[in-house]
């Protein structure tokens, strides 16, 4: 096995599972064993300022004489779905098209996964079944690790200022909660953190979420007639009235939805979640006003009961931060084009650390990791894909 699958291999089988209840940060200690290892083989490599901060965040440079700071960014953590613990990477050598066979019966078949057909031809990593891979975003780390190999065995390349961070809890949301700009210390940056090589991502969804309580009218059910008024069923009829044909079953690429997370209720209270997901300001907010008139109309039916709405931002689409530097995206096509790869602008059907990140002045498209079908079972590495897109980073460095 050469060396770079080794250094892939070498982390992902570090469980590093994040979990959206502890409250800490880094919301699991494990995350922290990648992040000790990491450290250290930044130090070999000779970024000598490598370091851990108290929150389990990665920071590293490597002073450049090519006039930029260039920031890359992966995360650490591994999503919630399934286990990231005792991953079995396996290899299969030059896919042929066919279904393949994974531990306990389970099979990955191109008839359920069409993509996988893309990939033909190619050498891929699959899990035994029983776990995720943590290609995302291990194959991000292992990339960025890999382009900093080759200036460490190539001290005569020139190349721009390195600005390395390897973040904890991606997975739930709090990627950037402590992240530190000055540290980072970058113009710009990328995360690593897509899937097909070919991708430039800068759009992402606006997101918002809506809680709506409930307060029925609740007395003995033998003597309800004209009084009681159960809040479940108040809160399951203004579900019901939101466009069906707009959740996550009915929409892809640039369409937004509104998807219902959690409902309970009682004849006493009941709570509704919804989050609401649109590339557009305006969508979100058309969204937002039928769930806030559905909420208006029971309340109108029912004037003896209570309705309160609660709309929370959780975040933002970053094309209109990343337009203002245009050129970060053109930097990222001339080292693709240099690599045969004709780039795609593609869309993050979800957040990302970059968006934040973004926001907050630092420019961070996201580019692939040709790592798929994340967060499960049947998430698969493109061995082919990686090299690649380890030569597309050094270039990105040197361009
Ligand atoms: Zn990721």
């Amino acid at each position: 096995m050469q060396d770079s699958l080794k250094r892939f291999v070498r982390y992902v089988r570090i469980n590093t599972q994040s979990d959206d209840t502890t409250g800490v940060t880094p919301s699991t200690e494990c995350q922290k064993n990648l992040g000790r290892l990491l450290v250290e083989e930044l130090l070999s490599l000779g970024l000598e300022d490598a370091h851990m901060d108290e929150w389990g965040n990665v920071y590293a440079h490597l002073e450049g004489t090519l006039g930029l700071k260039i920031g890359l960014n992966a995360h650490m953590d591994t999503a919630l779905e399934v286990s990231g613990e005792n991953v079995k990477p396996c290899l299969v050598r030059e896919y042929k098209g066919g279904p393949i066979k994974l531990a306990n019966g389970l099979e990955m078949n191109p008839k359920t996964f069409p993509s996988l057909l893309k990939h033909v031809g190619h050498d891929l990593i699959v899990t035994d079944g029983n776990t995720l891979l943590g290609g995302d975003d291990k194959a991000g780390i292992a990339i960025i690790m890999q382009a900093l190999e080759f200036y460490h065995e190539h001290p005569e390349v020139e190349h721009h200022t390195i600005c390395v961070a390897f973040t904890v809890d991606e997975e739930i949301g709090e990627g950037t909660k402590h992240f530190n700009y000055e540290e980072m210390g970058a113009d710009f940056a990328y995360t690593i953190d897509g899937a097909d090589i070919d991708r430039i991502e800068c759009e992402n969804f606006n997101a918002k979420s809506v809680t709506i309580k409930i307060n029925g009218v609740s007395v003995h059910p033998g003597e309800g007639k004209g009084k009681l008024i159960n809040a479940g069923k108040v809160a399951s009829e203004l579900v019901a009235s939101l466009p069906g044909d707009e959740t996550p079953f009915d929409s892809e690429y640039d369409q937004g939805f509104w998807h219902l997370t959690e409902m309970s209720g009682s004849p006493d209270n009941a709570v509704i979640h919804i989050i609401v997901r649109d590339f557009e300001i305006e969508g979100i907010e058309r969204r937002i006003e039928y769930i806030q008139s559905a909420a208006n109309l029971v309340k109108e039916k029912y004037p003896q009961i209570e309705v309160e709405v609660e709309v929370k931002h959780q975040y933002e689409n970053m094309k209109q931060y990343v337009l203002r530097k245009p050129e970060v995206i053109e930097h990222a096509k001339s080292a693709l084009r240099n690599n045969g790869i004709e780039p795609v602008m593609g869309l993050i059907r979800g957040g990302t650390d970059g968006a934040t990140m973004s926001k907050f002045g630092l420019v961070t498209p996201n580019l692939g990791n040709a790592s798929f079908n994340h967060h499960g079972r049947f998430e698969y590495l493109d061995v082919q894909d990686y090299e690649k897109m380890i030569d597309v980073v050094v270039d990105i460095l040197r361009i």
